[in-house]
C-alpha cells in the first residue's frame, strides 16, 4: 500500500466497533475481566489488550498503531507531551555510571533533562558535534549506553548522517534513539535510516492543529519492551480525548506536510534574496549544507526553519518580530498557523561554538498563502533599517 493509502485505513476498524469510521473514544480506568482465572492470567507485557485504563484502551492502541506502521517500527506508546517521550525512552536505557551521547543540537529541555537530572544521578553526559557522523566512533565507551540524534536539530537545523553515526554505534551493540519531530512519520522512515528508537513531540505535525500536548516514542522489536515498561513504571497515560483528537490530526498530515513544505521553499527562497538576511537554514534549500543528506534521507520537509539576519540590534530584531501581523509570537510548531521566535542558539552549545553572524529567528509556515506572508514580512523587515 503507498503510505497516503496506508494513512487513511491505519488505526481504525469499523467491523469492531459498530460500523463507526474513526475508533470511538473509550473512556475507562476500569477493565473487568469476565472471571478471576484471566483476571489473574493477564499477561504483565501485553501493552495492546485492554487491562486497566492506565495502559491504554483502543482509542489509544489506534493512535499509537497508525503511528508505528506509517513509519515502520515495531510499536509505539502515547506518552503525555513530547518531552515525556524524551526523557522515559532516554531512562529506559541511562543509569549511575553509564555513559550517554548526546547531539550538541538537541532541543533545549532534552538537554535540561540531561544536565539537571541524569547528571545528579551520576550518569555521565557527553554532548558531541552534530556534524561528527562515523567519527562518533571515537567518542564510544566501554559503558556507553545510548546515542542520542535530532535530525535536523530545531533551532540551527544542522542535518546529522544518521546512518553512518547507526552503522558505527550499532557495530557496538550500541541503539540510536533520535528526536524525529521534525522529519514526522509521514516524511522520515527512521527505522530504515538505522534508529532504534524514534521519539516525537506529536504535539507538532501529529496533532497538527495546536490544541493537543502528546509524544509518541516508537521502536523497533528488540527496545520495544524496555522502552514500554520504563513508560508504565513513570505511570504515563494519556487521555482518550487526547488520543482521538492526536489520530483525527495524524488523518491529514501527508496534505499539511505538503502543502506546508511547499510555502516554506517559497518564503525560505523570498528571504534568500533579501539584504536583511544572511542566511536561511534550511535543509529542503539547496544551498544548504545538509541538503543533500536531507535529499538522501527525507521524504520531504518540515515547514520549520531558521533565518541568520544581518547584524542588527536586539531593539530592531523585537521591531521586526512584533511588527509581523500574521505570524504568532510563541513556541511550538507543526499547527496549522504560521509562528515565530527569535531564539538564543549560542547559549544552548557546548561541544561546538555557534557563530553565525548576525541574530537568529526561527520561521514556523502554516497554511496561509505564501504571497501574504511574503508581504508581511516584507512590510516588517523595514524595521530592521
Ligand atoms: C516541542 C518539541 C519537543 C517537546 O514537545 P512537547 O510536547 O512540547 O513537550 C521535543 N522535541 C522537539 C524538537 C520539539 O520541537
Amino acid at each position: 500500500m503507498k503510505k497516503d493509502t496506508l494513512l487513511t485505513h491505519v488505526g481504525r476498524n469499523p467491523a469492531e466497533t459498530h460500523g463507526t469510521v474513526n475508533t470511538p473514544v473509550y473512556r475507562t480506568s476500569t477493565v473487568v475481566f469476565p472471571d478471576l482465572e484471566s483476571y489473574e492470567t493477564r499477561d504483565p507485557g501485553d501493552y495492546k489488550s485492554m487491562r486497566y485504563g492506565i495502559h491504554g484502551t483502543p482509542t489509544t492502541f489506534a493512535f499509537e498503531d497508525a503511528v508505528a506502521r506509517m513509519e515502520g517500527g515495531y510499536q509505539a506508546v502515547a506518552v503525555p507531551s513530547g518531552l515525556a517521550a524524551i526523557t522515559a525512552a532516554l531512562c529506559a536505557f541511562v543509569k549511575t555510571g553509564d555513559h550517554l551521547l548526546v547531539t550538541d543540537s538537541a532541543y533545549a529541555p532534552t538537554r535540561m533533562f540531561c544536565d539537571r537530572r541524569l547528571r545528579a544521578n551520576s550518569v555521565e553526559v557527553e554532548y558531541y558535534d552534530p556534524l561528527i557522523g562515523a567519527g562518533i566512533a571515537r567518542l564510544i565507551k566501554p559503558n556507553t549506553r545510548a546515542v542520542f540524534c535530532e535530525a535536523p536539530g530545531s533551532l540551527t537545523f544542522e542535518m546529522q548522517d544518521i546512518p553512518a553515526i547507526a552503522a558505527v554505534t550499532h557495530a557496538r551493540g550500541i541503539p540510536v534513539l533520535a528526536d524525529t519531530t521534525w522529519g514526522t512519520p509521514y516524511f522520515f522512515r527512521s527505522f530504515e535510516r538505522g534508529i532504534d528508537v524514534s521519539i516525537h513531540a506529536a504535539t507538532k505535525y501529529i496533532v497538527g492543529h495546536s490544541d493537543v500536548l502528546m509524544g509518541v516514542i516508537v521502536t523497533n522489536e528488540k527496545y520495544w519492551l524496555p522502552v514500554r515498561h520504563t513508560v508504565a513504571d513513570f505511570g504515563y497515560c494519556v487521555s482518550p480525548d487526547d488520543c482521538y483528537l492526536a489520530l483525527r490530526g495524524f488523518r491529514t498530515i501527508g496534505v499539511r506536510m505538503k502543502q506546508q513544505m511547499a510555502n516554506a521553499i517559497t518564503v525560505a527562497n523570498w528571504l534568500r534574496g533579501r539584504r536583511e538576511v544572511r542566511r536561511v537554514l534550511f535543509p529542503a534549500l539547496e544551498s544548504d549544507p545538509g541538503h543533500a543528506i536531507w535529499k538522501r534521507d527525507f521524504d520531504g520537509a518540515a515547514s520549520l526553519f531558521g533565518v541568520v539576519l544581518q547584524p542588527a540590534s536586539r531593539e530592531k530584531v523585537a521591531a521586526f518580530v512584533d511588527t509581523l501581523k500574521l505570524f504568532g509570537i510563541g513556541s511550538s510548531w507543526g499547527g496549522y498557523e504560521s509562528l515565530i521566535t527569535a531564539p538564543h542558539p549560542e547559549k544552548v552549545r557546548s561541544a561546538t561554538a555557534w557563530n553565525p553572524g548576525g541574530p537568529t529567528i526561527r520561521l514556523h509556515i502554516g497554511l496561509e498563502d505564501p504571497a501574504d506572508l511574503i508581504a508581511d514580512l516584507e512590510q516588517a523587515l523595514g524595521q530592521l533599517g
